[in-house]
C-alpha cells in the first residue's frame, strides 16, 4: 500500500497537461498560459501625465512663480502641443506628455489661477520646485518592449487579462481545462429532488465532486447514479473513458460484496497502480488508467471523497490543466489543541483556522469520525499530520490545505 505521499507522486507522474489551444480573452481567466506573452511595445506606449494638472518645464519652476497657460489636452486627444519657456499645459490624466514638458504639477497643488478655469488661457501660481519627471509616467516604465510581460505557466487571473488587453490582445495560447466524469455509485442513492426511500441517502457526491471539479478549475460532466449492477456499472464507466479526459467514481471500491466497481474497471482495461492508500480518511481510494485517462476511485463517504477529491485529484487535474506546480502549497498553523492518531497513517484533520496577531491557528473543526459532513462544512482547512508519529502537541506548526480559498469571504 502506498502512503500518501508515493501516491501523489505515482498519479502525478501518471498524468500530463492536455493540448495547448487558442481561446478567446473573454474565455482565458482560470486557465494556465502555454505561452510566454513577449510585449509588442513599450507600456505604457508614451510618456503620459499621471495627474490631472499643468505640464510644464521643471527648469521653469524652480521656485515660485506664475506660468502662462497655452493650451488643453484631454485623455485621448491626438494633437501635439509645445510647452515653451514659462509655459505649461493643462492636462488630464493619461494624455501624452507635450513637448517640451519633463513634469506634470497636480491640479491640488496650483497655488491660484487666473482666466479661464477649464480651458487653455490664464496664468496659474505654483509653490516650486518642482523634480523633473515629477507625476510623469515614463514610457515603458510598466512592461519593455520585447520583455516578457506573462511567464509561460502562469495562471490567467484578472491582472493578467488587464496586462493581455492592455497590448491589444484578443486571444492567447492556453491549456486546455480538463472534462471530469463523474459516477456516484450504489443501491442506496436517490437523486435529489426524487422521494427518499427508507435506508437510501440522496446522492450527494455528484454534486459536492462538481463543485469541486469547477473549483479546481475543470469541467464536471455528471454521468448520474449506477446502481451496484455489472452492466449499469461498466456501461457508466465505458461512457466515462470515452467522453472526458479524467474518470472519478464514488464508492464500491472498500472491498464489500456489492463492491462491484473494481470488477467493472478491470474488465474495462483500466491498469490499477494501487487500490488503497495508508490515510485517514480515505484509505480505500484507488488510481488507474484506461484509454490514457486517469480513473480515480475514491470512497463513497462524502468527507472521504471530497478529502481524497483535495490531496490526490485537484493535483491531477492542475497538473493537466498546465499548473507547474500543481500541488497547493500548504500553509503553517499552529495546532490550538493535542491530536493522537495512528502511527502508521497520515491523518487529514478537519481544521478550523483563526489568525491571531499574524499566526494562523488549526484547531480541530469537530468530531472527525469520517461520516461527520458537518465537521467539514465548518473547516477551513485540512491539517496533514504526517506518519510516523501517533501524537501532536498543542502549539506545534503543521503543514495546512486551505480550502477553497478562492470561495472565502
Ligand atoms: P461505500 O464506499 O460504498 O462503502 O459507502 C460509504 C458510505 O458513503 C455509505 O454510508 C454510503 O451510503 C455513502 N455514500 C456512497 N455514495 C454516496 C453518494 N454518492 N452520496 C452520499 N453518500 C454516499
Ligand atoms: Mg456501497
Amino acid at each position: 500500500m502506498p502512503s500518501f505521499e508515493e501516491a501523489r507522486a505515482l498519479i502525478l507522474a501518471s498524468v500530463a497537461p492536455l493540448e495547448i489551444e487558442r481561446v478567446a480573452l473573454g474565455e482565458a481567466d482560470g486557465r494556465v498560459l502555454a505561452e510566454s506573452l513577449d510585449a509588442p511595445f513599450d507600456l505604457p506606449s508614451a510618456d503620459n501625465s499621471a495627474m490631472d494638472g499643468y505640464a510644464v518645464r521643471s527648469a521653469d519652476c524652480r521656485t515660485s512663480t506664475s506660468l502662462d497657460v497655452t493650451g488643453f489636452l484631454p485623455a485621448g486627444n491626438v494633437q501635439t502641443l509645445h510647452v515653451g519657456a514659462r509655459q505649461a499645459i493643462r492636462i488630464m490624466t493619461g494624455a501624452p506628455l507635450p513637448d517640451g514638458a519633463d513634469a506634470v504639477i497636480p491640479l491640488e497643488d496650483i497655488l491660484a489661477h487666473a482666466g479661464n478655469e477649464t480651458a487653455s488661457g490664464g496664468t496659474i501660481g505654483i509653490a516650486g520646485p518642482v523634480a523633473p519627471g515629477a507625476h510623469v509616467r515614463r514610457r515603458g516604465e510598466d512592461v519593455r518592449a520585447r520583455t516578457c510581460a506573462i511567464p509561460a505557466g502562469a495562471l490567467i487571473r484578472p491582472p493578467e487579462i488587464a496586462l493581455i488587453a492592455a497590448f491589444g490582445l484578443t486571444a492567447v495560447e492556453t491549456y486546455r481545462r480538463p472534462r471530469v466524469a463523474i459516477l456516484s455509485t450504489g443501491d442506496e442513492l436517490a437523486a435529489p429532488g426524487g422521494p427518499l426511500g427508507h435506508g437510501s441517502v440522496y446522492d450527494s457526491n455528484s454534486f459536492a465532486l462538481a463543485a469541486a471539479v469547477r473549483e479546481a478549475g475543470a469541467i464536471p460532466h455528471s454521468l448520474g447514479i449506477a446502481r451496484d449492477d455489472r452492466v449499469a456499472l461498466r456501461d457508466k464507466i465505458a461512457e466515462g473513458l470515452r467522453i472526458a479526459d479524467c474518470l472519478v467514481t464514488t464508492a464500491g471500491v472498500s472491498g464489500g460484496d456489492r463492491d462491484l466497481v473494481r470488477e467493472a474497471l478491470s474488465s474495462l482495461g483500466v491498469r490499477q497502480l494501487f487500490w488503497k492508500i495508508d490515510i485517514k480518511p480515505g484509505g480505500p481510494t484507488a488510481f488507474g488508467i484506461g484509454l490514457g485517462k486517469p480513473v480515480f476511485s475514491l470512497p463513497g463517504n462524502p468527507v472521504s471523497g471530497l478529502v481524497t477529491f483535495e490531496e490526490f485529484v485537484r493535483p491531477a487535474l492542475r497538473k493537466m490543466a498546465g499548473h507547474p506546480a500543481p500541488i497547493k502549497p500548504p500553509v503553517k498553523a499552529f495546532l490550538a489543541e493535542t491530536v493522537h492518531k495512528k502511527e502508521e497513517m497520515v491523518r487529514f484533520l478537519r481544521v478550523s483556522i483563526d489568525s491571531i496577531d499574524g499566526a494562523l491557528f488549526a484547531r480541530p473543526s469537530g468530531d472527525q469520525k469520517t461520516a461527520i459532513l458537518g465537521t467539514l462544512v465548518r473547516a477551513d482547512g485540512i491539517a496533514i499530520l504526517p506518519a510516523g508519529r501517533s501524537a501532536f502537541e498543542a502549539g506545534e506548526a503543521v503543514d495546512v490545505h486551505l480550502l477553497y480559498p478562492g470561495c472565502r469571504s
